[in-house]
């Protein structure tokens, strides 16, 4: 996943009483936000940010932005692309300054201090944003500079960053008559609210749940390993024996491995009711409101729903396409999540269990069935992946593809302990960026991974401004014994997350606004999901996968194993991630407002589409932070698109050589180091010299032959 800050774009205003106690504020130098960096590569300087910091340099910073934009404005010139259009790229430098260390902290390590202050300026970003977006004399200015656009002979990238500017402000509502503006405003805000809270909702209630079991004879089929995990959480939680608890670390490896079938539905019960029990923690209405405010937005805008305003900003270009695309790979999926069940429910019954497959018996007896059809154990494969032989792992791939090296930065300030900083170098030995890397879970960082940044690259006076990447994760921990150990799962996700990086600090564009990842949804997957093909390649395991005691390399029957269990599951794994992906189309294709709950709005669905009873969506409606709380609303199915792109790039590599010069040259040249300044489909045909094939992905899934 690629956090979308979006605070990037976040342009400004404020309540000026608010305004007039910053400028009474005597200790203004006391706030590392208003000087200089001086720290190594120019990071945050994390040791000096306190949480008080935050507010003082919001408020400061929507202040200096709503300068930047009086100036503009008031300038008598007429507009041109630098007096207009880059003097806003370059407006608000404190807010951004501020808002990405902030957004980045209450992700990765909040509190509750940080989280009323993203309540609190939730709807004053809103409103700021609003305010610089539908201001009329901007708006008229930035349309003078995109009217006269043909005059302007702009290079690519210069008429890129006109175009997405125009854009942002048309789709923000600039074309609007002042009583719909005032409408948008109010939607804006209120869903600037209701999305804070859906995510800090889902992290309170996995955090307020644990299965906490005293009799070891109850959990057997659990490795050592996962119970001396399981013991170290009970220490730090003050109890006796044994802590399992919903993040996913703890939970996952729990339903695959516990032989106790009461307690693995005790569990799983817990983990898909998250922000779904009626407390204060109920994301229900909250989905409903956010999902019907979103279509009123739409149709205000002159939109016939939502998924039809997000998705003109896409490859896909309309929700029919997506749907259609959705419904097509939806078909074979069902076959083979049938064949599955079946093979499944065929174990059980030889158990002599005779009931109905559950939700909670899936991965448990899948874990099975691969270790009696392929011999294959995640916890044999688990010894070959430790944290640093996977990371040699990374670290190679890229060398070999791009010429890049990796050196720890010591001594850098770090926003928690277990973040490490690395300095990213090119070919020529030359400084291409930072890299912090975070990868355990804790109860102040939310769920799942991400890459997210701290300063995006960009040109300043001609000199290229290295940017400041980020990783997090939610990975398997160190235990007292052995070091951290990841699932095969875990280590696709390290790449994957690389990918993203790489995408990040090989950028070399000339605007901000345009670097890295900054690319539209279903494109920003690619970069990711092909790193994904070199971790599980068994040229590039038998170079990373080394046994964490003996320094064995992984032996080649494991990875025969691995290889031939490839597509097993696959249908499990799509037909979760699918649900997901037309449930959120559900959610925003609808033309009229939802009544209900979102349970029973998801539950109607699944029943359309007819998925699989012991199968649920990957992300169920209360829980589904990609669309409710991040950026991917009308855009979950991104990953599977761009599955399409990333199976079919990588097939470029296989079929000739694995880190074929020219193609990494051109994958680099045309995508990586592009960000958003041209249109996706062109880039990719000029690293690939056709439009992308379904074949390899189908394939890949298992899906071809059905
Ligand atoms: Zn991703």
């Amino acid at each position: 996943m690629k956090k979308i800050v979006s605070i990037v774009s976040i342009f400004a205003t404020l309540l000026t009483t608010q305004a007039q106690e910053t400028m009474s504020t005597k200790v203004i130098s006391s706030n590392p936000f208003f000087n200089e960096y001086n720290t190594p590569f120019q990071v945050p300087p994390f040791h000096l940010i306190k949480n008080e910091h935050y507010k003082e340099a919001f408020l400061k910073g929507i202040d200096e932005q709503k300068k930047n934009i009086d100036n503009i404005v008031a300038n008598k010139q007429k507009p041109t692309f630098e007096n207009t259009i880059i003097a806003f790229e370059n407006s608000g430098k404190l807010i951004e300054k501020v808002s990405t260390v902030f957004y980045n902290v209450n992700s990765a390590n909040t509190n509750d201090e940080i989280q009323k202050l993203e309540e609190e300026f939730a709807p004053i970003f809103s409103a700021h944003s609003d305010n610089i977006l539908l201001n009329e004399a901007l708006f008229k200015r930035v349309k003078f500079v995109w009217d006269s656009k043909d005059k302007l002979k702009l290079n690519t990238e210069d008429a890129k960053l006109l175009e997405k500017m125009y854009n942002n402000f048309v789709r923000s509502g600039a074309n609007l008559d002042p009583i719909s503006k005032e409408k948008l405003t109010k939607i804006n805000s209120e869903l600037a609210t209701l999305t804070s809270k859906f995510g800090q909702n889902m992290l309170a209630e996995t955090n307020s749940y644990m299965l906490n079991v005293t009799d070891i004879n109850q959990l057997g089929g659990l490795s050592n390993e996962i119970l001396e995990n399981a013991a170290a959480t009970a220490k730090t939680k003050g109890k006796e024996g044994y802590v399992f608890t919903l993040h996913n670390a703890s939970v996952m490896p729990f339903l695959q491995y516990a032989e106790n079938r009461e307690l693995r539905k005790e569990i799983w019960t817990a983990y898909k009711n998250r922000a779904n029990n009626g407390n204060e923690n109920d994301n229900n209405a909250i989905a409903i409101k956010i999902a019907n405010l979103r279509l009123d937005k739409a149709k205000l805008i002159g939109y016939k729903n939502y998924a039809a305003y997000s998705l003109q900003e896409s490859m896909a270009k309309t929700p029919e396409k997506v749907t259609e695309f959705l419904v097509k790979l939806w078909k074979p999926t069902q076959l083979k999540v049938a064949q599955e069940a079946n093979e499944l429910k065929a174990l059980m019954a030889k158990e002599g269990i005779n009931e109905e497959l559950q939700p909670y018996d899936w991965r448990y007896y899948s874990e099975k069935v691969r270790k009696e059809k392929f011999d294959l154990d995640e916890n044999e494969l688990k010894p070959y992946f430790s944290l640093d032989a996977v990371t040699q792992g990374v670290f190679y791939v890229c060398k070999q593809l791009y010429g890049l090296s990796f050196k720890p930065v010591k001594d850098a300030p770090t926003y928690h302990p277990e973040a490490t900083l690395w300095e990213v170098l090119d070919n020529d030995g030359s400084h291409l960026g930072v890299l912090y890397m975070d990868f355990y879970p804790r109860e102040s960082k939310r769920g799942g991974a991400w890459m997210t940044e701290y300063r995006a690259q960009q040109y300043k006076n001609g000199k290229r401004v290295a940017p400041v990447i980020s990783i997090v994760c939610n990975f398997s921990k160190p235990t007292e014994n052995a070091p951290a150990l990841f699932t095969f799962d875990e280590v696709t996700t390290y790449f994957h997350e690389f990918g993203h990086a790489l995408h990040g600090l090989l950028s070399n564009v000339k605007h901000k606004s345009l670097a890295g990842t900054s690319v539209v949804t279903d494109f920003v997957e690619l970069p990711s999901q092909v790193m994904e093909n070199w971790a599980a390649d068994p040229e590039v395991l038998k170079i990373y996968a080394k046994h964490y005691k003996t320094g064995e390399v992984i032996p080649d029957a494991l990875i025969k194993k691995l290889e031939d269990a490839g597509t097993f599951g696959q249908g499990f794994a799509t037909a979760e991630y699918l649900a997901s992906a037309l449930l959120d189309m559900d959610f925003h294709t609808t033309t009229e407002h939802i009544n209900g709950k979102a349970e029973a709005f998801e539950i109607a669905s699944m029943e359309k589409y007819g998925l699989n009873s012991a199968v649920i969506p990957r992300h169920r409606a209360n829980l589904f932070a990609h669309i409710f709380a991040g950026g991917y609303a009308a855009g979950y199915y991104s990953y599977i698109w761009s599955g399409v792109l990333d199976t079919d790039a990588y097939d470029q590599f296989k079929k000739t050589s694995l880190f074929n010069p020219e193609k990494a040259n051109s994958f680099r040249k045309n995508i990586l180091e592009k960000g958003g300044t041209e249109d996706p489909m062109e880039l990719y045909k000029k690293f690939r010299g056709s439009e992308p094939s379904i074949e390899p992905l189908l394939k890949k899934r298992g899906l071809d032959k059905l």
